[in-house]
């Protein structure tokens, strides 16, 4: 019995259609069923892999990155580095290997990961519990708001729910999810005040997400006070645009967002421009994963892992590099958003 989807089609029988937001909510994070609740989504024989699962180099790149900006802070005694929704654990143990020879580093470090799932905080447990400085908390606000800090997310954004609006007939409704004869239907709900620059065709769709934007305003909020960094990786666009870019993926497919709810990771493009417009006071920068992994020398890390690597090694290093910055695969569709505090301070990867 698929139950999760017979718990949301009651829930809509008797209080009317669900915004997508909350949806979504439902299908990722229901207590019981919600998709983040129950099982390990990542990897080859998960759902979807992620950059860190391709390949140690792009973990690798980041720990480098944090080091670079923690010299660049003046070395402070005590830095608070987060991980929004981290997945395995595989990139914050990578950051932490690359980093371990680096005098001072590590006793400088107090890593928060904050994690809402059960399950995968358990697998980030198993990895880096052996390192004394590691704590997790549900929520942002849990993290010590003192001394700098340092926020990283890759594919966090992308994962927090959004609302679309729709364009008929002259008119913004909003897009909810009912049920017709049994069945999942998107309908027209409540009309939206809404008016942009750009024309909007019939039939356009308008995401935005009040979920995403209130993490990231509470991600500059800390930076503002505590001054550091935030670097956030995700496929998105810079500069606004229509268009549903809502997907469902089971097992490297993309399937329907009404098919089995729960059983598959639900996503959308995360409209960094918005976000670098939120935090324009602190310095956003913006470019490819491709430029960005370029720039912080992943070729180079590349060759020496080369030269010690085995045949088969060598092929999956060089495949991982290939899928990590070729442009037509995740090089350029994935972007790199940082924002930094106080502003003399110039962070790597972005020049
Ligand atoms: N960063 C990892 C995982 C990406 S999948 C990687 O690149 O492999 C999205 C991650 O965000 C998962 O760990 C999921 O459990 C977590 N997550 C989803 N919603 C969250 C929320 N509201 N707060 C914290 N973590 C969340």
């Amino acid at each position: 019995m698929d139950k999760l989807s017979d718990i949301i089609k009651a829930e809509i029988e008797q209080s009317g259609p669900l915004s997508l937001q909350d949806y979504w909510n439902l299908c990722q994070s229901h207590p019981d069923y919600g998709y983040y609740m129950r099982q390990d989504p990542l990897g080859r024989e998960g759902d979807f892999i992620t950059a860190p699962e391709i390949s140690q180099m792009f973990g690798e790149m980041l720990g480098i990155w944090v080091a670079d900006m923690w010299m660049k802070l003046a070395y402070p005694n005590t830095l608070h580095l987060v991980e929004c929704g981290a997945g395995r654990g595989t990139m914050m143990e990578d950051i932490l290997r690359a980093t371990k020879n680096i005098p001072g580093f590590h006793q400088a470090l107090k890593v928060h990961i904050v994690e809402t799932s059960p399950y995968l905080k358990s697998m980030q447990q198993s990895k880096l519990g052996s390192y004394g400085f590691v704590t997790w908390s549900k929520i942002l606000s849990d993290v010590p708001e003192e001394g700098p800090i340092i926020i990283l997310g890759n594919e966090f954004l992308d994962a927090l729910p959004i609302r679309q609006i729709a364009y008929v007939d002259a008119k913004w409704y909003e897009r909810v999810v009912g049920v017709e004869n049994g069945e999942f239907v998107m309908g027209r709900g409540p009309d939206i005040p809404f008016s942009t620059e750009v024309k909007a065709e019939n039939g356009s769709v308008f995401e935005f997400s009040p979920v995403r934007d209130a993490m990231w305003e509470q991600i500059c909020e800390r930076i503002r006070k505590q001054s550091g960094a935030a670097l956030m990786i995700d496929y998105g666009h810079g500069v606004p645009a229509f268009g549903d870019t809502l997907q469902a993926v089971r097992k490297h497919q993309f399937c329907d967002i009404f098919d089995e709810p729960g059983s598959a990771d639900i996503t959308s493009h995360v409209n960094f421009g918005q976000l670098a417009e939120l935090g324009k006071d602190l310095s956003p920068r913006f470019t490819t994963q491709r430029q960005f992994l370029l720039n912080m020398g992943i070729e180079m890390r590349y060759q020496t892992l080369l030269k010690h690597a085995t045949e088969v090694e060598g092929e999956l290093l060089s495949s991982g590099l290939e899928r990590l910055i070729a442009s037509e695969q995740m090089g350029d569709i994935f972007k790199v958003l940082c924002i930094s505090e106080p502003d003399h301070v110039v962070p790597a990867g972005f020049e």
